[in-house]
């Protein structure tokens, strides 16, 4: 059976803005890597009747109970007695720790204040887990039905008890775990759709674990399994992955959780020695930093235009007039105008336009604000999709840029079939 785990990160300093619980995350690192699921972590003041509370909480959900922080010399530092509180178990002062104490004062030069005696007490059947970065020895006290550990807090000690006293006491804990991990990474619909076209999958299943995470037209579903054997999560992981992957077809554009989509288009471009070149209007250039964002761009990327006024879209792209009178700036005739205008000049494969309204004014009853033309010029010819977004300028401009890659990624895709 996997184990989970609970943290608690304890400190009053961690409920205010100008402290964050990172510790947590350290710890959950180093715990994923040993098999084990963090199921809840939570963040308690230096308060000690609350703090026992949650440790109770945890001992009952959790096998293994990760405590950090307050274990300094002071009245307000109440792990040690929370936890030996909430085991039922006494503290006991250790006469080695008291001499560990007392030599490394000597060996800073400074008298021992009567408080940092309380640093040597120990929770009873608890083994000290040396730190040799502070004054708070680390405990880790065997349970029923795993363990618990109480860590200090300052990063700097915590980190290295962490790697170098608890995973190696926990191993023998726990059960041979394997972690295997499978991410989608997706573009071109909204998060609700996305639930709802692969939740009837993943719904029925809680290994693997499925997160949906999201940034604006970026979608990350991330799939985590864990079993006794590698071979076990990776067969885990193609039960539910591959048919999400199904569902997902296309809008996958990559599975590698570091690769950006601008990093997939540049790598297409690459493999189909192909180039490309843009010109924008409401993305005032976000696309071509997009498409400049990865290293050895220079190979894929022509240049870039950034015609934001009709005289400027006259002037370097040679746009017609006549045609910026009759459909406007913003209109399909345009945007396919100014990708082919810029692929032509450029001498690119591909080129990519964007001309839209990114508001807050502006804007026409057929096309209102948040209203983007995208044009891609091809070799076989130019498409000019629609797109319409929730009128916020911020938005309407990074999901103009965002859906400009996709569809250039997409061409690329239907080429090389
Ligand atoms: P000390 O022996 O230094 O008193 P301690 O175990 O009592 O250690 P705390 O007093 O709780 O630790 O925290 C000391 C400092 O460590 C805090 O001021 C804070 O900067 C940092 N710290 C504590 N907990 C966390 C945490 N969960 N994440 C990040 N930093 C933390």
């Amino acid at each position: 059976m996997p184990k989970n785990a609970e943290i608690i990160a304890c400190g009053s300093e961690l409920l205010t803005p100008q402290r964050t619980d990172t510790n947590s995350l350290a710890i959950t690192d180093q715990l994923n890597l040993l098999g084990v699921e963090v199921i809840q972590k939570v963040v308690v003041g230096d308060d000690r009747e609350r703090l026992a509370d949650a440790i109770r909480g945890a001992l009952k959900r959790a096998e293994i109970v990760v405590i950090c922080g307050g274990l300094g010399p002071t009245e307000d530092d109440v792990t040690r007695e929370a936890a030996a509180a909430a085991l039922n178990r006494r503290l006991v002062l250790s006469l080695e720790q008291e001499s560990i104490l007392i030599a490394r004062f000597r060996q800073i030069n400074r008298p021992m204040a009567k408080n940092n005696l309380r640093q040597a007490y120990l929770i009873e059947g608890a083994e000290a887990m040396p730190n040799p970065h502070g004054s708070a020895p680390g405990q880790f006290v065997s349970t029923e039905r795993g363990a618990l550990a109480l860590l200090p807090g300052p990063p700097r000690e915590l980190k290295p008890m962490l790697e170098n006293e608890l995973v190696p006491r926990l191993r023998p804990v726990l059960p041979p775990q394997e972690i295997c991990v499978r991410t989608f990474r997706i573009t071109g619909i909204g998060e609700s759709d996305l639930d709802a076209l692969i939740a009837p999958v993943y719904g029925k299943y809680t290994n693997p674990v499925t997160t949906v995470l999201s940034a604006p037209g970026d979608l990350f579903v991330h799939l985590r399994a864990r079993a006794d054997t590698r071979a076990q999560a990776e067969a885990l992981l193609r039960e539910v992955g591959n048919p999400i992957a199904e569902l997902l077809g296309d809008r996958v554009y990559s599975t590698d959780a570091n690769e950006s989509l601008e990093m997939v288009v540049a790598r297409m471009l690459r493999q189909k020695r192909a180039t490309v070149a843009s010109a924008e209007s409401c993305t005032g250039g976000l696309l071509a930093a997009r498409l400049t964002e990865t290293p050895g761009s220079s190979h894929t990327f022509l240049g870039g235009f950034v015609t934001y006024s009709e005289v400027q879209k006259r002037e370097v792209l040679g746009i017609p007039g006549d045609l910026l009178a009759k459909h406007s700036a913003v209109s399909e005739p345009v945007a396919a105008a100014m990708a082919e205008a810029v692929r032509k000049r450029a001498g690119s494969t591909y080129a990519l336009s964007t001309t839209g309204y990114a508001g807050p004014d502006g804007g026409t009853h057929f096309d209102p604000v948040g209203t983007v033309y995208i044009g891609v010029a091809t070799p076989d010819g130019t498409r000019v999709t629609r797109v319409r977004y929730t009128p916020d300028r911020w938005r309407v401009r990074t999901l103009a840029a965002q859906s400009a890659l996709d569809l250039l990624r997409r061409e690329m895709l239907k080429s090389s079939r």
